[in-house]
């Protein structure tokens, strides 16, 4: 397939400093919760990147110095010269397919703990730590200010040493050193470097320049700015101080990465924003500078690209969580295959893994943080020990997964899904309000499915054991995957509750299944969030819509809790707060009894009655594997139909996040031929010995 030539001007090279780009496509730093702990797995991540076409290849956000210790968040190091071998390793990757390295440096000042390194924590002025530790972080003297200058540019030499085509001054996410300094808000100085704008600049002018000074023409010098950190006056603004920062250093650095602050601001999530929701805030940048603009909008659409370009916006598309999804987009776009993007749903699982720390996630794509120690590619999978046919019930995201990954390889695929439409849970919740992006989980396989004639699918098939018999000696099948999904429960237990929630009946019980399934209710009704994740408080927005009159009740300390980690549990509150929901944190739900809910305020006991018609039940799902248990019950009968396996994929297992079932749908076919023995280590581990 060739190119088509409308998006021809992605691909022109661009120069940054004194390096060149082969093409438009950067990937932003971004976090990966792999960092300095896991060199070779993050390596073998970029390597995949590369190959897949983006021009530049950044690393997260580098700790420069142990006084800049984020742990136990595993970000990158570059504290001495073993970082330099581990780092090296990417370079190399990166640097295989002829893309360009980039390294965040930071030093992150009162954002560090130093929970590992103990030292003291440096600020831009006494303050409180950015975390809940009770400790505060002392204000710099000049001496300290000298001593950071001087670790960014022993940094900056080693990220030489390493292999880095461009090195960052790093002044964005309210996390660093150098946007606290321009930041009026944390920076109470009274010399040179606090006061007016020019003086608060200073540090990040100083920065900029040792670099530059250290790489000499070696590498470019880079510069991460957030020119909006989007709370009015109270903050930079993109109208105001923001414009007047890049005014300032306007042709200083070789690029600009410019974006909003805080995290949560630009990683968006798709509820709360769509594609390109950042470019009316960078959009004046490229008008002031004469060097590059990168910027980022979650863009997947080769159409929104070749606009931002043409109409002057940006020079580079910047992406962190598109790259993610599809380590291969630029190439897809190169090889006239657009319509094959894994095109990112704005979930922010991966945000998730570096909170919540372990190595990345994605709902997208299954193979992220796997391609070294399980050796996974996104693109690329082994093909079929034998010929051999799989029944595959359910075409929820673990049921097609394992479809596409399975014809992908060359086996026989069969699947069967009762309802009319594919998707399972994705189709069902996309019709929520802020989650049609989640469909793209089903569209992405059903369109690579499509493709390929080894795979069929049977909607509208609800199959019992003996149809799965039937169906396994017709199609000579010999391996059966039940992929069939979960309920959720209608009897309160989960977390908080073990035993059923009494109930006298005088209260409707609902649960998530019946809202989707269309019954919607009206009047008082109370939702009961004991789940945490996202759907109770989109079922507060649904049914507000709906012109009920929602109270929202969970055991946690806050609505929606868990969105803490997709930094959405802010904008969530917020939007619950305008919709005029009622929450009612930290207290559980008694009983259901005289047409009202009795709860128990978990600090103090304290009982108080909430009338309600209905009441949502959003607390925990049931598996539904009563076809796996009917055919597990019969092994003579499979043995008799050619069935060698029958083994439960997804939800029907385990109950847990879309990305899960996509993943473990992947796991599935690409370890087909092996029997479940979970006594072996199924994973290259890695083990770092210096
Ligand atoms: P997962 O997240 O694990 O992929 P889902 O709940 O999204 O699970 O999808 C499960 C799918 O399985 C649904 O589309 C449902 O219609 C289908 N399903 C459940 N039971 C049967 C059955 N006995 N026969 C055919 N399809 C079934
Ligand atoms: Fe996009 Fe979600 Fe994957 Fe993150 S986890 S890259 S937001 S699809």
């Amino acid at each position: 397939m060739t190119r088509d030539p409308r998006y021809d001007i992605l691909f022109e090279p661009v120069q940054i400093g004194p390096v060149t780009a082969r093409n438009r496509f950067y990937q932003v730093p971004h976090c990966n919760g792999m960092g300095h702990r896991y060199p070779r797995a993050i390596a073998e991540s970029r390597r995949v990147k590369a190959e897949g076409g983006w021009g530049v290849i950044s690393t997260e956000e580098c700790e420069i110095h142990p006084t800049s210790d984020v742990s136990p968040y595993v970000e990158a190091r570059i504290w001495d010269d073993s970082d330099v071998r581990a780092l090296a390793l990417s370079v190399d990757a990166i640097h295989a397919h002829g893309s360009l390295a980039a390294i965040e440096l930071v030093h992150n000042a009162h954002h560090s703990g130093n929970r590992y390194s103990r030292l003291p924590v440096m600020g831009v002025s006494d303050m409180v730590v950015g975390s809940y530790d009770p400790n505060q972080a002392y204000a710099m003297s000049r001496r300290d200010i000298a001593a950071v200058r001087r670790m960014h540019v022993d940094a900056a030499r080693r990220a030489m040493d390493a292999g880095f085509d461009i090195i960052y001054c790093y002044a964005g996410h309210d996390l660093t050193v150098a946007q606290h300094f321009i930041s009026r808000r944390h920076n109470q100085r009274t010399d040179e470097y606090g006061g007016s704008l020019e003086n608060r600049v200073r540090f990040l002018r100083e920065l900029i320049e040792d670099t530059r000074e250290a790489v000499g023409d070696r590498c470019a010098v880079a510069v991460r700015f957030a020119v909006d950190e989007l709370m009015g006056e109270a903050g930079i603004t993109a109208e105001a101080e923001g414009r007047e920062v890049v005014e300032m250093l306007a042709d200083l650095p070789d690029l600009w990465d410019v974006n909003v602050s805080d995290w949560s601001h630009d990683s968006l999530t798709a509820r709360f924003g769509d594609e390109g929701s950042q470019v009316p805030y960078i959009e004046f940048v490229k008008q002031i500078t004469g060097k590059p603009v990168v910027g980022v909008g979650r863009f997947t659409s080769p159409d929104t690209m070749v606009s931002l370009v043409k109409r002057g916006v940006l020079d580079m598309i910047g992406a962190a969580r598109p790259s993610i999804a599809d380590p291969w987009l630029p190439r897809k776009i190169e090889e006239g295959r657009p319509e094959e993007i894994r095109e990112c749903i704005g979930c922010n699982i991966c945000v998730s893994s570096d909170m919540v720390i372990h190595p990345l996630r994605c709902t997208q794509n299954p193979t992220t943080a796997e391609e070294y120690r399980r050796g996974w590619h996104p693109e690329r999978i082994r093909a079929r020990h034998a010929e051999e046919n799989v029944l595959i019930v359910g075409a929820g995201p673990s049921g097609l997964e394992a479809a596409l990954s399975l014809g992908r390889r060359g086996y026989g695929v069969t699947v069967a899904d009762a309802a009319s439409e594919a998707g399972g849970r994705v189709r069902r919740e996309s019709r929520l309000p802020g989650l049609a992006t989640w469909q793209r989980v089903a569209d992405y396989r059903m369109g690579r499915i499509e493709a390929l004639d080894n795979v069929d699918i049977y909607l509208e098939s609800p199959l019992d054991a003996g149809q799965v018999l039937e169906y396994a000696r017709e199609l000579d099948v010999s391996v059966v995957a039940i992929a069939t999904g979960a309920r959720w429960r209608n009897d309160g237990i989960g977390r908080q509750h073990w035993a059923p929630i009494p109930s006298d009946g005088s209260v409707s019980v609902l649960t998530p299944d019946d809202l989707m399934d269309g019954k919607l209710p009206e009047g008082n009704v109370l939702i009961y969030d004991d789940d945490h994740y996202y759907l109770g408080g989109v079922l507060a927005e649904r049914l507000c819509m709906a012109g009920c009159n929602v109270t929202l009740v969970t055991p946690a300390a806050d609505v929606s809790h868990w969105t803490h980690n997709t930094l959405e549990q802010d904008h969530i509150e917020r939007r619950l707060y305008g919709l005029g929901v009622r929450m009612l944190p930290k207290h559980e739900i008694q009983s259901l009894d005289g047409g009202a809910a009795a709860l128990r305020h978990l600090g103090s006991d304290a009982i108080t009655r909430a009338d309600c018609d209905h009441c949502v039940m959003v607390t925990s799902r049931t598996p539904v594997n009563e076809l796996y248990h009917a055919l597990d019950a019969i092994p003579g009968e499979l043995a008799a139909a050619g069935i060698r396996r029958v083994v439960r994929v997804g939800d029907c297992l385990a109950p847990s996040t879309i990305a899960a079932a996509v993943y473990e749908g992947h796991r599935f076919a690409e370890e087909y031929e092996l029997e479940e023995d979970i006594h072996r280590i199924p994973f290259t581990r890695e083990n770092i010995l210096i």
